[in-house]
Order: structure tokens, then C-alpha cells, then sequence
């Protein structure tokens, strides 16, 4: 079996056991609010995790791209949601998708793009379901739920139009910027309501809205009640990674994946050590640079993943990190040679994961036989 130590570096290092003990968590506290998961796969991108945190080997789960959406149709998913609004030029390939059985659903928060879907439904005689997108928390798109009038002229013109209302869905982005537990539960309950306010507009106006669906990975750790809510959507939650340890989602343990690099060399007269994992291995994500301990580019583990005292990856080059002590911090930097080994863990799990096309997995954190290459896929 390979160990680690024979792997070229940068590699991506996927902690199963950690993987395995979230997608449980998350799955023990929807089971608990009684609302089933639907998993963003944007994270993963890949067969082999999806299956680890789906519920059935057809779904359902999520996507951020067609291109996920014709890779895991091509392994067996059937029920999925494209989670981007649709445009009138992925229409073609939305009907293709589904015309090989699978119930593709797509989101729209215009009537352009609702006109579009219900000319494409009535056109190919397929009536291809729709959620309505609202914008709980005036983080990016979405009908406000203050546009009632909207909603319903969203909503008439698919159900009257050809195409299958299937209801609503919100994700509330801004919970990435709630500083406190307290704000947490506000954004999930703030989530709920808007998304329960805007089916029941539907529903007052004659309309169908059988799903009602929410979710970000903070908000789905923190809603204490999910009253009217159909299904939750969550992603980050499989890998998690600093940003939700910054946050209180999760701590530092329960970080799956990592970047194993090798030390490339020295400046100790300026306290930095070089690795050979600049932003092409780690991504340019700074997620952390706003909240209370700046992780830099990430934080550095031993190869054992215990992580260093206040050892951040503080530069980032295309393929060279520098590494070094936080400031403020009077941790020693560590005695690295030329050649050790690191484990670097992500900002953004979702942005790391998508510089590397696998996944060497291993047992758990201080594993050092890769089990497992698993493939991942990128692109649109
Ligand atoms: N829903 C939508 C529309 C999203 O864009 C995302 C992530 O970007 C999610 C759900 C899942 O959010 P998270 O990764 O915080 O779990």
C-alpha cells in the first residue's frame, strides 16, 4: 500500500473517517428536526464521496454545474437539483439530462428565465420542474420575499405555462458572516421563514409549492426548527474546513481534507519556511482574512495532522506558500528540514478541492496509507 510519504507533492488528502463522522452529524440533526438532506456534491465532485453521503445511490442531491449533472447522471443520480439559475442557453442540455430519466430540477428568479422554461416544457412536451429562488438575507439572487406580486407572476407563468411549480428554495450565504452562535440560530430561523412565507404566498394564490427547500452548512447546524421546510441543502458540511471552524460550525478536528506538501526551503532570518503548495494547491481563498483567527492561506499540521502552534501558510505564490507564525503569536517556528512533510488544511474546502483533480484517501487524520484515489472532475 502507498504511504504518504511516497506521494509527490501537492496531493490532496481526504480523512475518510472525519468525512464519514460529518455527513452522520449533520444526517443525526436533520433526522432529529425530521427534514431530509439534500447534499451539494459542488463540494465533492466526485462519484465515490457522493455515495458516501447520499442516501440512496440515486440521490437526491445537488449541483452547481451541467457538467455535475451529466457526470453523476452518467453514475445513477436521479434526483437532482441545478442550484444556479437557469438560462435559456443550458435549456437544451437540461432537457437532455432529463430526457435520460432523470428529474432534473432547475432554479429561476425571473420571468425570463421562466418564460424560457415554460416554452422550452411545452416544446419537448417534458414538464421540467422548477423551484423559485428567494433571497432570504439579501445575500445574491433571488425574488425578495417582499415581491409577493412577482413570486406569483414567476409562479403562474411556469404552472400556466407548461412547466411543473415544484415550490421554493433559499440559501442563506450571509450565515458565512454571522459572528456568534446567537446570529447563527437568527440566520436559520430568518432562512425558514422567508422560504415558509413565500410558499404560503404561492399557496394563497392557488399555487403549488410542495417543496420548500433552505440551506448553508451554518444555517443547517444551527436552525433549531424546521417547520414547513421540505428537504435542507448543505455541501461544505462533508469536508468542512477553517472558515466553518472560524465560525463555531465545526472544530479544527473535523477538518477532512488537507494538502500534503513538502518543505522546498528556508529564510529563518525573516521566521519563513517554503513549501511547495502555493495558491495553485490551496486556491486563492482568504475566507478567514474577516474573522477572529486569520488563517492566512490555511494552517499547517505535522504529518501526523496535529496542527502547529500558529503555523499559517502567510504568502501564497502560484506554487510556492510561505509559511510562518502568526503575528502577535510568540509560538516557535518549528524545526522543518528540506524535504519534511506538512499538512495543510483549507480556508474553503469547496475552493482547495477544486485545484486537484483526486483524493488520496486515507483512514483518518494521523493515517499514513493512502486506502483509496478517488477521481474528481471540474469544468462546466
Ligand atoms: N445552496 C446553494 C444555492 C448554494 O450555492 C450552496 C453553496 O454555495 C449551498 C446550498 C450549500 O452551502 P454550504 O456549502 O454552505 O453547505
Amino acid at each position: 500500500m502507498t504511504s504518504i510519504e511516497d506521494l509527490e507533492t501537492p496531493s490532496l488528502l481526504l480523512d475518510r473517517g472525519r468525512l464519514t463522522h460529518n455527513a452522520a452529524r449533520l444526517r443525526g440533526r436533520l433526522a432529529h428536526l425530521g427534514v431530509p438532506l439534500r447534499p451539494h456534491l459542488k463540494t465533492a465532485k466526485s462519484i465515490d464521496v457522493a455515495r458516501l453521503v447520499m442516501d440512496r445511490p440515486t440521490g437526491p442531491a445537488m449541483v452547481s454545474t451541467l457538467k455535475e449533472a451529466e457526470v453523476f447522471a452518467h453514475f445513477g443520480l436521479r434526483d437532482l437539483l441545478y442550484a444556479v439559475g437557469v438560462t435559456p442557453s443550458k435549456l437544451d442540455r437540461v432537457a437532455a439530462i432529463r430526457a435520460r430519466g432523470v428529474d432534473l430540477c432547475v432554479i429561476v428568479d425571473n420571468l425570463t428565465a421562466a418564460r424560457a422554461v415554460a416554452e422550452k416544457a411545452r416544446d419537448t412536451g417534458d414538464r421540467i420542474p422548477v423551484l423559485i429562488e428567494i433571497d432570504s438575507d439579501g445575500h445574491r439572487c433571488g425574488v425578495l420575499p417582499s415581491e409577493a406580486a412577482l413570486l406569483v407572476e414567476i409562479g403562474r407563468t411556469l404552472h400556466e405555462g407548461g412547466a411543473e411549480l415544484r415550490g421554493i428554495t433559499t440559501h442563506a450565504g450571509e450565515s458565512y458572516a454571522c459572528r456568534s452562535i446567537a446570529e447563527l440560530e437568527a440566520m436559520a430561523e430568518q432562512e425558514r421563514s422567508a422560504a415558509v412565507s413565500c410558499a404560503e404566498i404561492l399557496r394563497a394564490s392557488g399555487l403549488p409549492s410542495p417543496v420548500v427547500g433552505v440551506g448553508s452548512t451554518p444555517t443547517a447546524h444551527f436552525a433549531r426548527d424546521l417547520s414547513g421546510i421540505t428537504e435542507v441543502h448543505a455541501g461544505v458540511f462533508m469536508f468542512f474546513d477553517l472558515v466553518m471552524a472560524g465560525l463555531g460550525v465545526c472544530t479544527i478536528d473535523e477538518i477532512a481534507l488537507s494538502v500534503l506538501a513538502t518543505v522546498v526551503g528556508h529564510r529563518t532570518q525573516k521566521g519563513a519556511l517554503f513549501v511547495d503548495a502555493g495558491w495553485m494547491a490551496l486556491s486563492r481563498d482568504r475566507g478567514t482574512a474577516g474573522q477572529a483567527a486569520d488563517q492566512g492561506y490555511g494552517l499547517v499540521c505535522d504529518i501526523n495532522g496535529k496542527p502547529y502552534r500558529d503555523l499559517v501558510v502567510r504568502a501564497a505564490n502560484q506554487e510556492h506558500g510561505e509559511l510562518g507564525i502568526r503575528a502577535g503569536s510568540d509560538a516557535p517556528l518549528p524545526d522543518l528540514r528540506i524535504g519534511d512533510l506538512v499538512r495543510i488544511l483549507p480556508n474553503h474546502a469547496c475552493a482547495t478541492g477544486a485545484q486537484h483533480d483526486r483524493y488520496h484517501v486515507v483512514d483518518d487524520a494521523s493515517s499514513r496509507f493512502v486506502r483509496d484515489v478517488w477521481p474528481r472532475f471540474g469544468g462546466w
